[in-house]
């Protein structure tokens, strides 16, 4: 069976680098395997979900480097939600309630205050024919409950039933589905609860891995019994930890500048925000890799750790600092272009290492074609002047920083930072900056008398 894993955001809001973890997770492990990943856009909720958002989800995948196989919409697909739910029905497993919310809240407080587990009665299981037309009279519609398998045939009377999977990233797992509540998967409105739909497609897709956020723990029981009611095997599933700052606060998809797009547009590199979102609470080191496949061949969802993934978003810079570093020509030329930066392989080779980001070139490239702003201390005017006395003839090579600041040593006496810094701060208007020997060929004879005092 081909391996075949799907993500399945709510078009509800811009995806974050929280949110991207699942996405990624999937990503690798099928892209390791070879298998497929589709698209799925959780939609059922027509109110919240947006088309905006959906773009902007397959935006953001898009940049991430991740293209899905397939790409699905829940909302296209009620009528196999209807016939999944008309199917349970028919097996009295799917039964209508009538409590409001308010009544099932008074019942949850009398069996906490009561010592007992706050589980559903299955009250709506012993209505007569005649008291559910009368609830219809007045009005309310039913909600509807999954029946659980936790009874051997009397339904009032449960039994430690246990449902056990062995999760990809937490090992053996197991819930007791006497401890639940009947889950209810259609709401008295009519709408589906994620549940349901998400089962369907599972198994009308194909999927045979659902990797997610151990958020999700919990309904795997449930998710594991309805797929065995409804005749399918489950797939196999991982949980994995959520991303979380330092102080433990989770991401909500409000956290804007943790959003996959404000990150992009803040000029980070695809992969700085992937490695970020990948290795953080795994065992591995968050460390730079150059591509999605050399990720996928060094990451596995068991070495993903079961405590939360805490991170520093300014982690992220400084991992990106250490990808543009390495970044080759190639890689960056159409976006240089773009930035308006000229200088060809040559100007890009010498500026990287100093290049946090790659518009960070347009600094440098400034520095070389137009104007700065002088940085001289009054007290190194005559050393500069001397300075441009002694700048060597011909033409500026790699040799020239050497034998001018070999000469203007000779003369002044100075030597170290006394010598160098007066210099940089003078050609660049920088106190740091790439290797000056190769940056003053770009900077040329005319800048460089220009910037230093006659
Ligand atoms: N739409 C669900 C979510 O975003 C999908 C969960 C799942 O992968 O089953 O949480």
């Amino acid at each position: 069976m081909t391996v075949t894993v799907r993500f399945a955001p709510s078009p509800t809001g811009h995806i974050h680098i929280g949110n991207l973890r699942p996405a990624l997770f999937n990503w690798l492990f099928a892209k390791k395997q070879g298998g497929k990943f589709i698209l799925r856009y959780d939609d059922t909720d027509v109110e919240r979900s947006k088309e905006e958002y959906a773009r902007s989800i397959a935006q953001d995948l898009a940049w991430i480097g991740i293209q899905p196989d397939l790409v699905e919409k829940q909302s296209d697909r009620f009528a196999s939600y209807d016939a999944a739910a008309a199917k349970l029905k028919e097996a009295g497993l799917l039964y209508p309630c009538y409590e409001t919310p308010e009544e099932l809240e008074r019942r949850r407080s009398r069996a906490r205050a009561l010592g007992r587990p706050p589980v559903y009665d299955r009250a709506g299981l012993k209505l007569t024919d005649e008291e559910r037309s009368a609830f219809e009279a007045e009005g309310r519609q039913p909600h509807w409950r999954f029946m659980l398998p936790n009874h051997e045939g009397n339904p009032f009377e449960t039994k430690r039933t246990e449902v056990t999977w062995n999760d990809l990233v937490r090992g053996e797992q197991s819930v007791d589905l006497a401890s639940l509540s009947d889950p209810v998967l259609i709401r008295a409105d009519g709408t589906y609860l994620y549940t349901l739909p998400s089962i369907v497609d599972d198994i009308d897709m194909g999927i045979t891995h659902v990797i997610r956020g151990e958020d999700h723990v919990a309904n795997t029981g449930v998710q594991i019994a309805i797929f065995e009611a409804l005749g399918a095997t489950p797939p196999v599933f991982g949980h994995h930890n959520l991303l979380t700052t330092h102080d433990g606060e989770g991401l909500s998809k409000r956290k804007g500048s943790l959003s996959i797009a404000s990150l992009r547009e803040d000029g980070l590199e695809a992969m700085s925000v992937a490695c970020v979102a990948v290795l953080t609470g795994s065992s591995h080191a968050v460390e730079p890799y150059d591509n999605l496949d050399t990720l996928a061949n060094v990451f596995d969802l068991g070495s993903v750790s079961r405590s939360s993934a805490k991170f520093d978003p300014s982690e992220i810079g400084g991992l990106n600092a250490r990808i543009v570093h390495e970044l080759s020509y190639d890689a960056v030329k159409d976006r240089l272009a773009g930035l308006g930066v000229s200088g060809g392989e040559e100007f890009w080779n010498v500026i990287r290492g100093n290049c946090a980001k790659v518009q960070d070139a347009v600094g440098y490239w400034q520095i070389i074609n137009g104007e700065i702003e002088a940085q001289a201390e009054a007290e190194d005017l005559d050393f500069l002047k001397a300075a441009r006395r002694l700048f060597p003839d011909g033409d500026v090579t790699a040799e020239t920083w050497g034998a001018w600041t070999n000469a203007v040593k000779a003369e002044t006496g100075r030597k170290g930072r006394g010598l160098f810094m007066p210099l940089r701060r003078a050609l660049t208007g920088l106190d740091h900056g790439p290797d000056m020997k190769d940056f003053l060929p770009f900077i040329g004879r005319q800048n460089s008398l220009a910037r230093l005092p006659e």
